[in-house]
């Protein structure tokens, strides 16, 4: 992705305040329309206004096995929805596809990603839920693509993570533009090293022992399964404890070029951050400062110092 270059993500319509709503309102998201919107290109989409059920329309809601649920009508039950909802879906997904993420309505039974009601015949909701229809269709077509409900977005460390999926996903679409080589594909593997340390140790390793056995005829094939397991390994949020491993891992650089002071005054930060007395930014701004004065080329390229633009001011409230 070059630098000026937004990544693509697609929204459900009404939370960019778009009037789609079953109702004629919206659901608009302050953190989407206000604050991400200078550093992502939105793509709105309203799959039950696509499909033609107007605005404003009877209620539609998921019934029966919550795996395979239909969309019915809430009033009219012989409305059903169902495959016009998929089918849209299906369209989208193979329209769309310079995405770098998607962020779903949640509740939706159009939209939602997770926990959805899903009701019985007698009217009861089924335990745990389903998903969204038309969500279902789209990411069934993109398994690899970041995607997130907004409602969790409001947690900074769901935030965090999905954000740097994003920009992962984005760098790897470049790098699929630029063409895949297996120098390319070892060089990105490298910038993501710490990354992927602290989401996922085991993703770590495993990949490693990937792309140790690559040769220069199997890369092609390789390279669908690394990123697929990449994006898995991201998935899961790094914590405290792997964050502190990494800084640890990366202050090691340090160690021949700073004085004991410093190193001591390094220690005390990265166990202040651990203990969770300050934010992930605070170990990692000092780590940059020492980084400037004592430049590591090795270093310099680890996407972990900053995997997305620094005014979003991400890892200040994680
Ligand atoms: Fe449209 Fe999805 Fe929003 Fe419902 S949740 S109004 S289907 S974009």
């Amino acid at each position: 992705m070059s630098s000026t270059t937004k990544p693509k993500i697609a929204i459900s319509a009404c939370l960019l305040g778009e009037n789609v709503r079953f109702n004629g309102g919206h659901k608009q998201s302050l953190l989407c329309s206000q604050t991400l919107a200078d550093y992502f290109d939105f793509v709105p989409l309203c799959p039950e206004v696509a499909i033609g059920l107007g605005i404003p329309r009877e209620p539609i809601r998921l019934v029966g096995d919550p795996a395979h649920p239909q969309a019915v009508g809430t009033v009219h039950r012989e409305l059903n929805v169902t495959q016009p909802l998929d089918d849209y879906g299906q369209q989208m997904a193979s329209e769309h596809t310079d995405l770098c993420g998607y962020i779903f309505m949640q509740k939706s039974p159009s939209c939602g990603l997770e926990r959805v009601k899903v009701y019985r015949d007698n009217g009861t909701p089924v335990d745990g839920g389903g998903r969204g229809i038309y969500a279902q269709a789209f990411c069934a077509r993109h398994p690899n693509l970041p995607v997130e409900e907004d409602g969790r977005l409001n947690d900074p460390v769901l935030r965090e993570n999905f954000l740097t999926r994003v920009f992962v996903y984005a760098d790897w679409q470049q790098l699929l533009a630029e063409g895949l080589t297996r120098h390319r594909l070892l060089a990105f593997h490298s910038r993501y090293k710490y990354l992927l340390m602290a989401h996922s140790p085991a993703h770590y390793k495993s990949l490693g022992h990937l792309l140790g056995s690559m040769t220069k005829e199997t890369h092609l094939e390789l390279a669908a399964c690394y990123f697929s397991d990449l994006m898995t390994g991201l998935s899961q949020c790094a914590t405290r404890g792997t964050h502190t491993n990494v800084l640890q891992h990366i202050s090691g650089y340090l160690k021949q070029v700073i004085s004991a002071d410093d190193k001591q005054e390094m220690q005390t930060v990265i166990g202040q951050y651990r203990q969770g007395i300050v934010p992930l930014v605070v170990p990692l701004t000092l780590l940059k400062h020492h980084f400037r004065q004592h430049p590591d080329r090795y270093i310099a390229q680890q996407a972990y110092l900053q995997p997305h633009p620094e005014n979003l001011s991400l890892r200040n409230a994680i």
